[in-house]
């Protein structure tokens, strides 16, 4: 059996593991990493950048069909058609490039990258059967000081409705092969809305069911209140505070119980079940390593150590919040701890957006959890229609909202919903990260026309002398 020793190994290559590599071999750590699918994991292969391409797509599909019926911009076309395999093809195009992208920058910096499964055999041995080698070929022996995990999640599944024939996850539904004319949607959260928006948009009938009573129930209800417009004025139907109870007997309905009590059926030509993503901790030898968890996660601590010594762990595997940018975060931090420098994960915001139509972007505390840390706090939002950008963009639903403590100005928290303020978000999180009191903001000159406009009269709202409302 091949044994070969590294200072770092990182199982998982997506945005975890990959931006841990990087860091790790620019600081000069003998750096290996397994990855057993495509680099870039979910994140560029499945979810992320797929995801936000199609609804790209989707976008500008509906915006052409909508000039095609009636323009107040005095926009005609004809009869617009979508190709859907096209469409495809160029969302792939976009996955390879950046998946390309990631191979070059491991090889740039040194990184070994070994393609298979890796399995755990100890806190410091790992074996991996290579692609490309026979299945009785003696697999190859990583021996590490230090392991790192980012493995990633999976879909959770529906006991009752297993993935399968017409029961699909987001890996399928980001992958069309025809458009389904009625798609049952499982779950109002991040990827049921993305993705049913999405379809919405490309000429499918969605309905999506949802256990709880409202959409995107971790966000704020005054937030969601234009999404939940949106997706009304879209035409998708909406079963809030709906259980599922699975396909019926011909398979090509889905059957729901309301909470009456009363069962109804929805004809289903897919079924997208969206209900939240688990930690991948199953099928690789974690267990042998009998880590303390937290939930179904992996627990860790302030820098991302697990109750093993020399095993760190980051991204989905750590559990909530499961998004793209906190793994890299992470991953970046662990290899700067690995390569001597002291650092603590304690980010003053994650920010999180959600691509419906319009937009959802938060960062830090809302007003609820200010109220519920006991914080004496002032609250302030702008309307974007009062936002001559919003108007000439013809998107005025929404508002800039800001939390800010009483006493001294300080900015604790801000949330955003239109269109288009998922590119807020960073200015949100540095004014966060970077302490700003509501006269920072208020005090900046902000660049008209812009949306930016209403982050600035939020902050003055909230000091009592908004100027354009
Ligand atoms: P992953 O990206 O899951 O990568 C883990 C990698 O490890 C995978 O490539 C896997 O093949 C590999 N691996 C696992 N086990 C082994 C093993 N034993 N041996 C070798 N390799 C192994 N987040 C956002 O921030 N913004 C978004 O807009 C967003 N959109 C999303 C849309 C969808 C549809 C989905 C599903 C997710 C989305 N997310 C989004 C979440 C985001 O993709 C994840 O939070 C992120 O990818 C987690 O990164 P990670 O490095 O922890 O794991
Ligand atoms: P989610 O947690 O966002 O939403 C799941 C929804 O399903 C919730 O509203 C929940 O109440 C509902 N639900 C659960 N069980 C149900 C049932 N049996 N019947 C009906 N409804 C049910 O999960 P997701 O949408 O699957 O996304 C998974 C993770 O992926 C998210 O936590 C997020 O971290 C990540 N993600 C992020 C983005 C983004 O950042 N824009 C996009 C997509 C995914």
């Amino acid at each position: 059996m091949a044994t070969q020793s590294t200072k770092l190994l990182v199982i998982g290559g997506g945005p975890g593991g990959y931006v841990a590599a990087i860091r790790a071999a620019q600081l000069g750590v003998a750096t290996t990493l397994v990855e057993g699918e495509q680099l870039g994991g979910t994140c560029l292969n499945i979810g992320c950048i797929p995801s936000k391409a199609l609804i790209h797509a989707a976008e500008e599909f509906e915006k052409t069909c909508h000039y095609a019926q009636d323009s107040a911009l005095g926009i005609h076309v004809a009869a617009p058609r979508i190709d859907l395999a096209q469409t495809v093809r160029w969302k792939d195009g976009i996955v390879h490039k950046l998946t390309s992208g990631v191979a070059a920058l491991l090889k740039k910096n040194g990184v070994q990258v070994v393609r298979g499964w890796a399995r755990i055999i100890d806190g410091k041995t790992v074996e991996v059967q290579e692609h490309g080698t026979s299945a009785d070929a003696a697999p190859r022996r990583i021996v590490c000081e230090q392991l790192l995990l980012a493995p990633g999640s999976l879909a959770v599944a529906l006991p009752f409705m297993p993935f399968g024939g017409r029961v699909i996850s987001s890996t399928q539904a980001l992958a069309p092969q025809t458009l389904p004319k009625r798609l049952v949607v499982v779950g109002a959260g991040y990827i049921g809305l993305e993705l049913g928006m999405a379809y919405r948009k490309l000429g499918a009938e969605v309905a999506v069911v949802e256990a709880l009573d409202r959409v995107l129930p971790a966000y704020d209800e005054e937030l969601t209140k234009p999404v939940l417009a949106s997706l009304r004025r879209q035409g998708v139907q909406l079963l809030l505070g709906h259980t599922v109870q699975g396909l019926n007997a011909n398979g090509d309905a889905v059957r729901v119980r309301d909470a009456k009590g009363e069962e109804s059926e929805l004809p289903a030509d897919q079924v997208l079940v969206a209900v939240g993503r688990r930690p991948r901790t199953q099928g690789w030898g974690l267990e042998t390593l009998m880590l303390d968890m937290k939930g179904p996660a992996v627990q860790i601590d302030d820098q991302c150590r697990t109750s093993m010594r020399g095993v760190w762990a980051i991204g989905d595997l750590t559990g909530e919040p499961m998004l793209a940018h906190r793994a890299m975060a992470q991953g970046e931090m662990v290899a700067e701890i690995i390569a001597g420098t002291r650092r603590h994960f304690a980010p003053a915001a994650i920010p999180a957006v959600c691509f419906t139509d319009p937009e959802v972007v938060v960062a830090g505390q809302t007003p609820q959890d200010a109220a519920q840390a006991g914080l004496d706090f002032i609250a302030a939002s702008f309307p974007f229609a009062a936002n001559g950008r919003a108007m000439t963009i013809e998107s005025t639903d929404g508002f800039v909202r800001v939390v800010a403590r009483r006493d001294n100005h300080l900015i604790v928290g801000w949330q955003a919903v239109g269109r288009g303020v998922s590119e807020l978000s960073a200015a949100f999180s540095q004014s966060i990260e970077m302490g700003a009191r509501l006269e920072d903001v208020a005090g900046t000159i902000h660049a008209h026309p812009t949306l930016g406009e209403a982050v600035q009269e939020a902050a003055l709202r909230a000091l009592g002398h908004a100027l354009h409302i």
